[in-house]
């Protein structure tokens, strides 16, 4: 065993004072008869971290009666808000490591489950109960998933924000090229459906200049924010097969199944949608009606890193990939970690957002290096609050 990996587990058991977990760290470790030491979630806290500028964040903290401690975030502000209304008193008490008793327990005692907030609500639950367990037994998420052979992830730069000015644009595209990005992908404006549509030209006159910038050596995918209809969406892709798109994003909102439909029957190039999946039943419905090729859940959204893992499950059925949403980066990469390349090639990047403040208060933010993400061995999701840029913090629930 390497001398990192053990110590990690100790630090774990030293915290419980159980023999039980150095089994899982430890193969050839003698446990005695009782496997794992009962708990209970003692108390959920939502942190309200606040930095210079006024910057502030929100991370969900669980704690057992044993002195564990699971910590996940930055979350949403709608995550935080359901915290507190409708989980917190339905998990303390429970048993921390059941999280799939948890998940369908709270998935069918509301009407309401299926919606979106409620969504968001069971999923910074979830993220940080599977925190709190990587640090019962002293691992990692992505190898208590399942994961293993994987601890460096492609990372696809999301370019969200960037001019598409036709200088800039090709300047920007080269850049990450040479930076080490094999994948890229580009936001095209407004279509049909908006007021002040720019144009079918202008959209496709985009997709020409980044095929003529990075040449070969990049994978180019376009996101249409939902702003498309489905006449407008089969001109541009008629348009631009010739340039080799990766994937068309989102052309139409997630409530319109059946534009998807038609639009995979009319073009070659795959289809990518699901950052507004709630569960796994709307990939079930997108993949089963061929509708698209990509999941994009977002493990923040969809339900948590439990629910994303059966999305995958789900995906590989199909022949499908998954490759996550980008609003978050660690539970993305732990579940990408954990599936086969052929599932999970590859994890985004939203370079502005990820450069930014999203991880100020992380004393380890991930960023790629030749595009790639390395993830950590750390148990958990191995989050550490940076103590030297927090200037005030407090519970607020
Ligand atoms: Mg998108």
């Amino acid at each position: 065993m390497e001398r990192r990996k053990f110590f990690f587990g100790l630090g774990a058991l030293s915290a419980l004072q159980v023999t039980a977990p150095l089994k899982a760290v430890n193969p050839g470790f003698s446990a005695p008869e009782k496997i794992r030491v009962p708990m209970k979630v003692k108390d959920l806290q939502v942190l309200e971290l606040l930095g210079k500028n006024k910057y502030r964040a929100y991370y969900i903290k669980v704690i057992t009666d044993n002195g564990l401690e699971g910590l996940y975030g930055p979350i949403d502000n709608e995550a935080v808000m359901m915290v507190n209304e409708v989980f917190k008193k339905q998990l303390i008490g429970q048993d921390p490591l059941a999280t799939e008793d948890f998940w369908q327990r709270v998935y069918t005692n509301n009407r309401h489950s299926r919606g979106s907030y409620y969504s968001i609500g069971m999923s910074a639950i979830d993220n940080v109960l599977w925190d709190l367990k990587g640090k019962y037994l002293g691992l990692p998420v992505f190898r208590l998933l399942g994961g293993g052979s994987r601890d460096k992830l492609r990372a696809y730069a999301s370019c969200l924000g960037f001019s598409q000015e036709p200088d800039a644009l090709q300047e920007k595209a080269k850049s990450l090229v040479e930076q080490g990005f094999s994948h890229q992908k580009w936001f095209l404006k407004g279509g049909s459906s908006y007021m002040e549509a720019p144009g079918l030209d202008k959209n496709v006159e985009v997709v020409r200049l980044l095929r003529e910038a990075v040449g070969d050596k990049s994978d180019l995918m376009f996101d249409a924010s939902c702003s498309w209809d489905l006449s407008y969406a089969v001109a541009w892709a008629k348009r631009v097969e010739k340039y080799s798109p990766r994937w068309l994003e989102e052309p139409f909102q997630s409530a319109r199944i059946e534009s998807f439909i038609e639009l995979a029957k009319e073009t070659s190039i795959s289809l990518a949608t699901g950052e507004h999946f709630y569960g796994r039943w709307d990939s079930q419905e997108f993949l089963g009606s061929r509708a698209i090729r990509v999941v994009q859940a977002d493990p923040e959204w969809c339900g948590g890193v439990s629910e994303l893992l059966k999305i995958c499950h789900i995906a590989s059925v199909y022949g499908a990939q998954v490759i996550p949403h980008g609003h978050s980066m660690l539970t993305s990469m732990h579940v990408v970690a954990s599936q086969p390349d052929m599932v999970c090639p590859m994890v985004e990047f939203l370079i502005e957002k990820m450069s930014g403040n999203y991880q100020y208060f992380d004393k380890n933010p991930v960023f790629p290096e030749k595009g790639l993400v390395t993830l950590s061995e750390r148990p958990g999701f191995g989050i550490e609050l940076d103590d030297s840029k927090i200037e005030n913090i407090k519970v607020i629930l």
